[in-house]
């Protein structure tokens, strides 16, 4: 059964340095924050290189708190983060945030390019 990308709920805690999303299929992702920024689809982030970063961000100490962000979805087909230090250039597709998903079940059964 493929993954599903549609999101139902997500839900940002500054406090946990967490984003989780809700996916359709009963799935729940909890991305630590700075990996997810560190993880920017944004040409400003890839700029260096434009190696796309997978789930191994998240396995990396956080280098920072972020405590002033917000998340809306773009369309149908993404979320945008906007940071609390301003950069808001990034729209992370439904896809790749479920491709990106740091649990131990996903990570076990699937290499993310
Ligand atoms: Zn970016
Ligand atoms: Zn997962």
């Amino acid at each position: 059964m493929p993954a599903s990308s549609t999101a139902e709920r997500v839900a940002l805690d500054t406090d946990a340095q967490t984003l989780t999303i809700l996916w359709a299929d009963g799935h729940t992702s909890v991305f630590p924050l700075d990996g997810l920024r560190r993880a920017c689809p944004c040409a400003q982030c890839r700029g260096h290189g434009g190696t796309r970063p997978g789930p191994e961000v998240f396995g990396e100490p956080p280098e920072r708190m972020w405590t002033d962000v917000r998340a809306e979805t773009v369309g149908t087909y993404a979320l945008r983060l906007t940071w609390d230090d301003g950069h808001d250039t990034g729209l992370y597709r439904w896809e790749r945030l479920r491709a990106l998903c740091p649990c131990d079940e996903c990570r076990s059964d699937e290499d993310v390019t």
